[in-house]
């Protein structure tokens, strides 16, 4: 059995000469575009654009061995998905309803950090704010073709609802038909309106561009493979998108007093996801990052995607002593991971250093599979260092802002005299007067 062998993840140590080369090569992943794909994805979309739900139908036949004479075979209707939902053993469905309550509360206290309207007046009555609003109608993406993920429909439509999304429209493919009941109960409990059994490609197009059958949308969220990420490449500009998610990612950073073993499992829950996830542990004690090693040879051979978590760890994953826990703070930003655990029982003290993450699992007790499922936070989350710049999916993806300015007769007589200044000095007279002809004269 291969998985018997030692697992020869990189062993890496900061204070060794070489190691900010060895560190570059940890860090590098090709986030190249394959071109065959990017060119059979743009044929795919301007096909939709033009037949319509006939390309759908065709494409759908082709991948994924469905073969329907009209869209209306490829909806779900709402019956059939409160159907799936009780047709669930009583433990599913009430693991499904927990989930979604909590991921429900944690979106609800979201919107109402960041996601309300707010105004204020100045001193001469001038009103000025910030009006926010959902968007009327959303697209949400569910991976269909190689596994289910029941989860990704509930944090993709609970933020949405709670973001007051009037329709939210699911699309998922179901491989020679095959419909997975616990995505289309947790469609139900997440209150999905409709849903139709298409995915790849031809799913994202019918969804930007509109057909016949399936509604047109103002944005698309939500993984995929290859081709989906292609795809919602293209149309962003027709629709909004929320991000083009890369391979999963979870660091660990650890002071040794979290079980070896608790953190081996928690290397190999992002390396089972597939070969290029990646998963690193960063440490000053190097008997306990040796400890870790003999965990995951240890446990290795006990896991059913053995092969996978092989190749990850083996390809892409790292195992790097540091000076100090100050020092693997300073790495842990330098990769912006996905998901960062603190295993430490001292979590607190290292979280203030921790700038970028996706998401940030405090404590020992933390494990990031947690958060995958039901802590309540959204575990669709910024990959390949992207943590930089951008933030997990949530309510906010959800609404848009408008501004708000509602110019007092006083606040006119101020304003109207410095726009006029910048507008002459733009050469837009048109704007200058606009402006003046508000000022009171004489
Ligand atoms: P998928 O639904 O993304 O893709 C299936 C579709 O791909 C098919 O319906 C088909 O239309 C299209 N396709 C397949 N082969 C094609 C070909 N040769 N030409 C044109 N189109 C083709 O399902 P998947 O393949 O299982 O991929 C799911 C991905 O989503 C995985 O990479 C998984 O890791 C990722 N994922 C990420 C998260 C997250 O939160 N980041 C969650 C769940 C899944």
């Amino acid at each position: 059995m291969t998985a018997a062998k030692p697992v020869s993840i990189r062993h890496l140590a900061t204070a060794q000469p070489d190691f900010e080369a060895a560190f570059q090569q940890v860090l590098h992943w090709s986030a190249e575009t394959d071109s065959a794909i990017e060119q059979r994805v743009a044929d795919i979309l301007a096909d939709v654009r033009t037949r319509g739900d006939a390309a759908v139908l065709d494409y759908t036949g082709r991948f994924d061995h469905v073969q329907a004479a009209s869209m209306a075979e490829l909806e779900l209707t709402q019956a059939e998905l409160k159907a799936a939902f009780d047709s669930l053993p009583a433990l599913q469905r009430e693991a499904l309803e927990s989930a979604a309550q909590r991921v429900r509360a944690y979106h609800e206290r979201q919107k109402e950090a960041c996601g309300l309207s707010w105004q204020y007046r100045d001193e001469d009555g001038t009103l000025l704010g910030q009006k926010v609003t959902p968007l009327d109608r959303v697209g949400i993406y569910v991976p269909g073709g190689k596994a289910a993920y029941p989860s990704s429909v509930l944090m993709n439509a609970i933020p949405a609802h709670v973001a007051g999304v009037a329709e939210i429209i699911m699309v998922v493919p179901t491989p020679k038909g095959e419909k997975n009941p616990l995505v289309l109960a947790a469609a139900h409990v997440a209150g999905v309106t409709r849903a139709f059994t298409i995915g790849g490609a031809q799913a994202v197009a019918a969804l930007a561009y509109g057909t016949a059958t399936v509604p047109k949308v103002d944005k698309i969220t939500g993984p995929g493979n290859a081709y989906v990420a292609s795809a919602k490449k293209h149309v962003f500009g027709t629709v909004g998108i929320d991000m083009i998610a890369g391979p999963s990612e979870i660091l660990v950073l650890a002071d040794g007093s979290t079980p070896a073993d608790w953190v081996a499992m928690d290397l190999f829950s992002q390396a089972e996801h597939d070969e290029l996830a990646q998963s690193i542990l960063l440490c000053p004690d190097a008997a306990y990052i040796a400890k870790v090693q003999a965990e995951i040879d240890r446990l290795l051979p006990t896991m059913p995607r053995a092969d996978i978590i092989r190749a990850s760890l083996e390809g892409r994953g790292a195992l790097i002593l540091t000076r100090s826990m100050e020092e693997a703070c300073d790495i842990s930003n330098r990769i912006a991971p996905e998901h960062l655990e603190v295993s430490s029982n001292e979590p607190h003290r290292w979280e203030p250093l921790l700038k970028h993450a996706g998401a940030i699992f405090l404590g020992a007790y933390t494990s990031e599979s947690l958060g995958d499922y039901c802590a309540g936070p959204n575990h669709v989350l910024p990959t390949s260092g992207t943590a930089r710049f951008s933030s997990p999916l949530g309510v906010y993806d959800f609404q848009k802002r408008s501004s708000l300015i509602e110019v007092s007769e006083a606040g006119a007589q101020v304003l109207g005299k410095t726009a006029a200044v910048l507008a002459y000095g733009e050469g837009l007279q048109a704007h200058a007067q606009a402006a003046e002809f508000r000022l009171k004269r004489g």
